[in-house]
């Protein structure tokens, strides 16, 4: 009987141990440089310690990549623009070469990503780009495309500049060597990549002209108006020369639609119970909001975050 019994136990735990190594599960995120992959690393550590979920955060090619890492099954859970997951879903801008992927299903948006137009302390707006060697961002980044709206919005093509595609951490060393005049970036202010080119070089960060402001938020209703401070960055220890007023989109927490419910739902409560928890880890923390944690969002949510946010009364039942 004994033995019987030492058998059962063993083979119970072996199973256990199985489903616990296939249950870990993974969350896409951005560059090392980015907001996403700093914030990603906090937000899991709290999943674990108030879900007892354990998420394995990776860095990526954000957005786009993130979207395609769900589709082709690599990952489970990831965090993308609003905007970039709409093009997404409808097949559209980004997207609309390789078609549509509807397979993941949208969490809750969590804080401001901001465009911010880092260029040398010489050039004063947009227009000024023209004939300039910019870094638009990633080729198919969320970056590249709030880049060609805002030049659109100036009546600019990409033709009218020097155009490079490079990340966050590569525009920022070119800038700093002097190969680049201006570089776009889209992410949480502060954002890692900015913070560091501050120790070791002089910037601006351009406003977005009034007219321009409106024709954006007129044609793409995903933007919002956002000021970054002149002392949100101290290039060589001095706050920038003003405010900067620019647009922002929402980074989105995303997962593969076909997760079950309660482990959706579970994580969604560890996150919007647990916020200054998360703040502490993070300063976007400090955006975390349940009742406009379903603003911006354009595409099906997953059931297991619809089932918190209706508990809690954001989604009227
Ligand atoms: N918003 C950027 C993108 O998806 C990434 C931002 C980040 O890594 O914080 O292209």
């Amino acid at each position: 009987m004994k033995k019987i019994l030492a058998v059962c136990l063993a083979v119970l735990m072996l199973a256990g141990a199985m489903t616990s190594c296939g249950s870990k599960m993974f969350m896409a995120t951005g560059s090392e440089t980015g907001t996403y992959y700093a914030f990603g690393i906090v937000l899991a550590d709290e999943i674990k310690n108030a879900a007892g979920i354990e998420i394995g955060v990776q860095s990526s090619g954000a957005s786009k990549a993130n979207i395609q890492l769900i589709d082709d099954e690599t990952v489970d859970f990831a965090i993308v623009q609003n905007d970039v997951m709409d093009y997404a879903y409808n097949g559209t801008n980004t997207f609309a070469a390789d078609g549509a992927i509807t397979s993941f299903a949208a969490i809750a948006t969590m804080y401001a990503e901001v465009v911010q137009i880092v260029a040398s302390p010489d050039i004063t707006s947009v227009a000024d780009l023209v004939g300039k060697r910019v870094s638009v961002g990633d080729v198919g980044s969320g970056t590249e495309f709030n880049a060609q709206q805002i030049f659109e919005a100036y009546g600019m093509t990409f033709d009218d500049i020097q155009k490079q595609n490079l990340g966050f951490t590569d525009s920022a060393d070119k800038f700093k060597d002097g190969q680049l005049d201006a570089f776009f970036l889209t992410a949480g202010a502060p954002t890692v990549a900015v913070t560091e080119l501050a120790t070791a070089k002089d910037f601006n960060i351009l406003s977005i002209g009034e007219t321009e402001m409106a024709y954006l938020k007129e044609h793409y209703g995903y933007y919002t108006e956002y000021t970054i401070g002149a002392d949100e960055y101290t290039p060589n220890g001095e706050p920038m020369d003003s405010d900067a007023v620019t647009v922002a989109v929402m980074a989105t927490l995303i997962c593969d639609s076909d997760l079950d419910e309660d482990t959706v739902y579970n994580v969604t409560k560890a996150i919007y119970e647990n916020i200054p928890a998360i703040t502490t880890g993070h300063k976007k923390g400090e955006e975390l909001n349940a009742q406009t944690a379903c603003d911006g969002i354009s595409i099906p949510m997953h059931p297991g975050a619809v089932k918190y946010f209706t508990e809690i009364g954001t989604i009227a039942e």
